[in-house]
């Protein structure tokens, strides 16, 4: 029997470095897959389609949305996000640990439908650090980083309902801890239920033979 794979949602304030630590993780360990979401914003330079993300129009989106497509979506910053729900269902089916980079609401819908599944969020140093790294990305008008740093403020009111609070200072660390507690999740009791139950099924068949 293939052991489901766990559901991970990472999230944390834009720009404290998810990407680079998804990244890491899944070239380090072959058995993660990475969901890629839909969304309505704009490919920043060197983002490809079917790789960061799918680039939809509202269009496309809202007839997702409508087609029922979506394991959960939200608007972030004047646009649509979300996660295809085929692609997640299937890698947990196949043992994958399938790891979702999504925002809070999205992350609060999630453990609503799948209560087994872990939400971790990633914190900066400090605000000061996180103002500097969005800044230094070069990507985005300054009107979008406020934006941002605004709804990195909101972003913080929800964080209680998280399972683990993790801080990138150092990338290999912050790898190796999001890794581990991963592999705890594996363990955790309601994961192994169905192996303790056929455990027992077989004892119980042992006893009766004797
Ligand atoms: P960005 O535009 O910087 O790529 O992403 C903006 C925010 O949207 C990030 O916090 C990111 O984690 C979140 N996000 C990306 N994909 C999804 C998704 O499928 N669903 C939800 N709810 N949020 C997403």
């Amino acid at each position: 029997m293939t052991e489901k794979g766990v559901l991970t949602v990472l999230s944390g304030f834009s720009g404290t470095g998810k990407g680079t630590v998804v990244k890491e993780l899944l070239r380090r360990y072959e058995q993660y897959a990475l969901s890629v979401s839909a969304t309505t914003r704009a490919p920043r330079e060197g983002e490809v389609h079917g790789r960061e993300y799918y680039f939809l129009t509202t269009e496309e989106f809202e007839k997702m949305i409508g087609d029922g497509a979506f394991y959960e979506y939200a608007r972030y910053v004047d646009h649509y996000y979300g996660t295809p729900r085929v692609f997640v269902e299937e890698q947990l089916q196949k043992g994958k640990d399938v790891i979702l980079e999504i925002e809070i609401q999205g992350a609060l819908e999630i453990k609503r439908q799948n209560p087994g599944c872990l939400l971790i969020f990633l914190i900066p140093p400090s605000a000061e650090e996180l103002k500097a790294r969005l800044a230094g990305r070069g990507t985005e008008s300054e009107e979008v980083i406020m934006a941002r740093l605004r709804r990195a403020v909101d972003e913080a009111e929800g964080v209680e309902a998280y399972d683990y609070i993790l801080e990138n200072n150092d990338l290999e660390e912050c790898v190796n801890r999001l890794h581990g507690l991963i592999g705890s999740a594996h363990n955790r009791a309601e994961a192994k239920l169905d192996q303790v139950k056929s455990i027992r099924e077989e004892l119980k068949a042992m006893v009766k033979g004797e």
